[in-house]
């Protein structure tokens, strides 16, 4: 009964070697794995020669060393940031310093704004772009071509950038082939992070290569299995509204069989993820702010189980 979400685990790779993954695409993985990152961040490289970079990664000396160290002899013009999450742009900063290139990203975490810690690896408040990049944007260097897609969810300045002559899309942690993403309030937003699937699914990339882990080489078919699983969830939580289970940490016990007491606090902010989403359809009222403690229940009467049509 349950959506089977075709995971991607199967990962080779050496810490600390700038490795070549696609024709023009090469990859360093950082030694920061952990129950948000799977193995480690991958910082990828794009071109020859005059290079961009995505993602740099967290703030770990031996990673950015060895990255700087590997480029020697080619030239870094662009930093490309697909979100401000701890483990994705804290190393751009060093790595500006030593090349002189421009960061480019969608602006600020939480568009600046400090709410409640979140539930990954946390944000990265100083973090700001040199160049402001929006949805549709052109990104040009070297011997290639960037267009960036901008895929708020995950957090609201998350941005894939596509290499529409090599039909790679580099997906940030939008779409991960070995996980879920996490999407936690207040920055994460289940709504938009929906929207920012079936923008994807309207798209005709061959391949995604995500920050953590291998990968995607059947995007499409993940994309559709990531938002079956996300309606599914959310059937699960509407099940549990209806039977009078109407508490977060009580939803989490119901619907994470055999979770990883390491994710459950994610799983958590996840599921206010949906609470709050379906508050914003009239479904689901709290009994004040929706917080994590609060107790939710359904709008309408709970016989009628149409309500997550959709
Ligand atoms: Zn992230």
């Amino acid at each position: 009964m349950a959506v089977e979400i075709p995971y991607r685990r199967d990962f080779a790779f050496e810490y600390g070697k700038l490795e070549p993954v696609a024709p023009g695409v090469r990859r360093i993985v950082a030694r920061n794995p952990g129950p948000f990152t799977f193995k480690g961040t991958g910082t990828y490289v794009v071109g020859e020669g005059e290079v961009a970079v995505i993602d740099p990664g967290p703030d770990l000396p031996d990673h950015i060393a060895a990255l700087l160290a590997t480029l020697e002899g080619e030239r870094v013009t662009h930093i490309l940031v697909t979100h401000t999450h701890r483990d994705h742009s804290p190393a751009a900063k060093a790595v500006k310093e030593a090349t002189g290139a421009p960061t480019y990203g969608f602006g600020p975490h939480a568009g600046g704004r400090r709410g409640e810690a979140g539930a990954e690896e946390g944000g990265d408040w100083d973090f700001s772009p040199d160049t402001v990049v929006r949805d549709g944007d052109v990104i040009e260097g070297g011997n290639w071509r960037f267009e960036a897609v901008h895929t708020p969810g995950h957090t609201s300045n998350h941005l894939c950038f596509a290499l529409p002559d090599a039909g790679i899309l580099f997906s940030g942690d939008h779409v991960m082939g070995w996980s879920t993403s996490v999407v936690a309030p207040p920055d994460g937003d289940m709504a938009a992070y929906m929207e920012s699937l079936d923008k994807l699914l309207a798209r005709r990339d061959a391949v995604y290569w995500p920050t953590h882990g291998p990968a995607i080489t059947e995007p499409r078919r993940h994309v559709r299995a990531f938002i079956a699983h996300r309606r599914e969830r959310e059937a699960g939580i509407l099940d549990c509204l209806k039977s009078g289970v109407g508490t977060v940490d009580a939803m989490v016990e119901r619907l994470y069989v055999g979770l990883n007491p390491a994710l459950r606090r994610a799983a958590g902010r996840s599921v206010l993820a949906h609470l709050i989403d379906l508050i914003g359809r009239d479904i689901v009222a709290a009994d004040g702010p929706p917080t994590i403690a609060a107790h939710y229940r359904l709008r309408h009467s709970a016989g009628s189980g149409g309500a997550a049509a959709g």
